[in-house]
């Protein structure tokens, strides 16, 4: 909202857009700074009839503190700081002084009405001391915090010369709310790393209070947007558009004229387009809308001269009669405006370096004609590339990227398009602008305690023996286990686990192994699974990983004594997050563990957004008995006895030392296996790649035979040569 002359009028920014999507049921006061005395009583007046439910409390700053605590500190320390702009803070102690001024007015004036067990929602950046203040007049306000813009690294927070009073202010809130998962990792790091404090991805605790910690990507009124979007006066606009913008491939850009939106990145991109692909000279446009904001700030005149010479750069250069490649409009437009534009464009070019969320790329996939729809070019630096997966992602500092980016877009088949926008709107229609707010407002309402935390289990470290040594001794062990994985080195891997099953030969084959060895089948999989595959079978059964074994004949048993219950729940939450927000992803749950598969996802995104889980698990449940592990197409959390290694090292305490031990498996959660085995049996890895064990056998396929062949050389004695190892078996490091 803004306010000219006493008039109510829409705003620009995101944050005003997301919150009038919001339609709660209740009623609630919006406070703001206003400058000029007769505007803030007209406001008053007037705003009662403006919006439903909605009461505007203007709180009136004079002048020249407002300009210290907003232009100064807000946008020329914080603004940057969080969008990672060192070199543009700029700051002064008397501005930091007014900014706590600033916050103590406004914290006076909610206090006037605020009573105890009221809600009060906080936003943004410029109200970071905001909850502090209001805690310590009264502690039964229930407050929340949502930060519309990223949170930086902790390398970059830390150049705040007021860190420590900002962050131990904001630890007063009752919860934090950010866009995304990164974000709120940053904090808690920036937390350990200047305060000292230990926090989960959920709370930080200090004495007397716990601040809650979410991640809530704020989204637009998307109904409301659509209907808005589909009025014949939109579709006529649109079309006037197609005449008087003449362009064959029309590529739209909309942004403030910020730095942290990479316009000039934008505008190298575009240059790179026509010259590495001379053909679309003359085929595709830029139309840039640039709109005005802190027009008076130093950095923000040099920007835009940057970007205006940029613009007659291109135009000079590739330009001719009737062809004007970048057409640049240095003001705001209609919304209505706005819509046909997003209509009538082939594309949208989104280069931000460092953006909260991007509620653009929202609106523009929501505007799209699902018959004839446009391409969106996203930075991944922006906060919507965590929701829309079905974009093209560039690297915005990488002008080929925009450039590649583009020409994949110009040269898009229709299905293509129009399968990747409703996939952009399928994601975009679980999250509006509504349920945003009130999944915050609902999980400030029911902030809840949590178990309290354990250390993580620690594993054991392999010793060095040779692949000679080793097996010598388990050719002349008179009892020999025979350890084995299942998907990957019993069963070859399938693109839908339940496909995952041997044939009775097979079955057959290793039943006969049974007569040599005494077998072990130590997998990843569920009782059930195992129960339906080895039905009354004479094999030690060991599922989840270990968490759960059971003998020939008897009944399955725990082996799980830690408090599953303290991540359980949070992690799946988490989970199922990313598997809403990537395409054919979804969420495994166990009694011990939860996978997130992302095998027949979009390879690229979701390997992105997998190393993002994992990262985010890692660090925020690094307290809890919880361990994270990223596999083939998997991201996995398992209780810590849900570990191969930890339960091999329980059967190796359990036989007697003359026991030998064969170890097969194919993937990372085995390594866990080879490294507990260390010397006293061998270790063979299935397949490529990095391992602890002693050696390989190149292919699933080579299993079955290559035991067979040990069953035959076991009673004869044999050369370690007969190994079907596609390398000399090496001496482990
Ligand atoms: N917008 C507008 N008028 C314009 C151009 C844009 O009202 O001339 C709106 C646009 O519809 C979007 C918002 O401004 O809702 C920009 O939000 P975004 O998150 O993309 O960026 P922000 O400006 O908040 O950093």
């Amino acid at each position: 909202m803004s306010a000219k002359s006493g008039e109510l009028k829409r705003g620009s920014g995101g944050l005003v857009s997301a919150l009038l999507g919001v339609q709660l049921d209740q009623p609630f006061f919006w406070f703001g700074f206003e400058t000029d005395e007769n505007i803030a009583k007209s406001l008053l007046q007037k705003s009662a009839d403006v919006e439903k439910n909605l009461e505007i409390r203007p709180v009136v700053l004079e002048k020249s503190l407002y300009e210290s605590y907003y232009d100064r500190f807000s946008n020329d320390v914080l603004w940057p700081l969080f969008h990672y702009e060192g070199n543009h803070v700029f700051f002064r102690r008397q501005d930091w002084e007014s900014y706590t001024e600033a916050n103590r007015r406004m914290a006076e004036e909610i206090l006037k009405i605020a009573e105890a067990n009221d809600t009060v929602w906080i936003h943004d950046f410029h109200f970071l001391l905001l909850g502090q203040m209001l805690k310590e007049a009264n502690p039964d306000l229930k407050i929340g915090f949502f930060l519309h813009t990223p949170f930086p690294s902790s390398e970059i927070f830390r150049q705040l010369p007021v860190r420590e009073e900002v962050l131990r202010a904001m630890l007063r809130f009752d919860l934090i709310g950010f866009h995304e998962h990164s974000y709120l990792r940053h904090f808690t790091v920036c937390l350990k790393t200047q305060l000292g404090i230990e926090s989960t991805f959920f709370k930080a605790e200090t004495g007397d209070h716990v601040v809650h910690l979410g991640v809530y990507p704020i989204s637009i009124d998307i109904q409301g947007f659509k209907k808005k979007s589909s009025a014949p006066k939109i579709a006529q606009l649109s079309e006037k558009f197609r005449q008087t913008i003449r362009s064959p491939f029309l590529v739209l850009g909309i942004d403030r004229l910020d730095y942290s939106k990479g316009l000039e990145l934008k505008l190298r991109g575009f240059r790179r387009l026509l010259q590495k692909f001379p053909d679309l000279r003359g085929q595709v446009n830029l139309l840039q809308v640039a709109v005005p904001t802190r027009v008076k700030v130093p950095s923000y005149i040099r920007l835009k001269k940057d970007i205006d010479r940029l613009v007659g750069t291109i135009n000079g250069e590739f330009g001719k009669p009737g062809y004007t490649p970048v057409q640049y409009i240095f003001n705001s437009v209609s919304e209505a405006e706005l819509l046909a534009l997003y209509k009538r464009s082939d594309c949208a070019l989104i280069t931000s370096k460092r953006d909260g969320m991007n509620l653009v790329a929202m609106e523009y996939t929501v505007a799209q004609d699902p018959d004839n729809p446009g391409v969106i070019v996203l930075s991944e630096f922006a906060g919507a590339a965590s929701l829309l997966g079905q974009a093209i992602f560039i690297n915005p500092w990488d002008e080929d990227s925009i450039a590649d980016a583009l020409y994949q877009a110009y040269t898009m088949p229709s299905d293509e398009k129009r399968e990747r926008l409703e996939g952009l709107q399928d994601m975009l229609s679980k999250y509006s602008a509504t349920e945003w707010a009130k999944s915050f407002l609902r999980d400030l309402d029911s902030s809840r305690i949590r178990p309290p935390k354990r250390p993580l289990a620690r594993l054991c470290a392999a010793t060095k023996d040779t692949y000679g040594r080793i097996f010598e001794k388990v050719r002349q062990a008179e009892k020999c286990h025979l350890i084995l994985d299942y998907d990957g080195t019993l069963c070859p891997l399938q693109k839908r686990p339940e496909l995952a099953v041997l044939s009775e030969t097979q079955k057959a084959r290793l039943q006969k192994l049974g007569d040599s060895f005494s077998i072990h089948i130590v997998s990843g999989r569920s009782r059930e699974f195992l129960d339906a595959q080895f039905p009354e079978s004479p094999f030690h059964l060991v599922a989840e990983h270990g968490a759960f074994r059971r003998l020939p004949g008897s009944e399955w048993k725990s082996r799980i004594s830690s408090d599953i219950q303290s991540w359980f729940n949070e992690i799946e939450k988490i989970m199922q997050d990313y598997s809403e927000r990537v395409p054919l992803s979804f969420v495994e749950k166990k009694s011990a563990s939860l996978v997130w598969h992302f095998r027949q996802s979009p390879p690229d995104f979701a390997a992105f957004q997998a190393r993002k889980l994992d990262d985010e698990l890692q660090i925020g449940f690094s307290n809890l008995p919880v361990s994270v592990t990223i596999g083939s197409k998997i991201v996995e959390a398992r209780a810590i006895e849900c570990n191969k290694g930890s339960f091999l090292r329980w059967l190796l305490e359990s036989e007697p030392a003359e026991s030998s031990f064969v170890c097969l498996g194919d993937d990372h959660t085995d390594e866990d296996m080879f490294r507990a085995l260390d010397t006293r049996g061998i270790s063979i890895k299935v397949g490529h790649g990095e391992t602890a064990a002693h050696c390989r056998i190149p292919t699933q396929e080579e299993v079955l035979p290559f035991l067979e062949e040990l069953v035959a050389l076991r009673g004869k004695g044999f050369e370690p040569v007969a190994l079907p190892t596609s390398k000399a078996p090496a001496e482990r490091p």
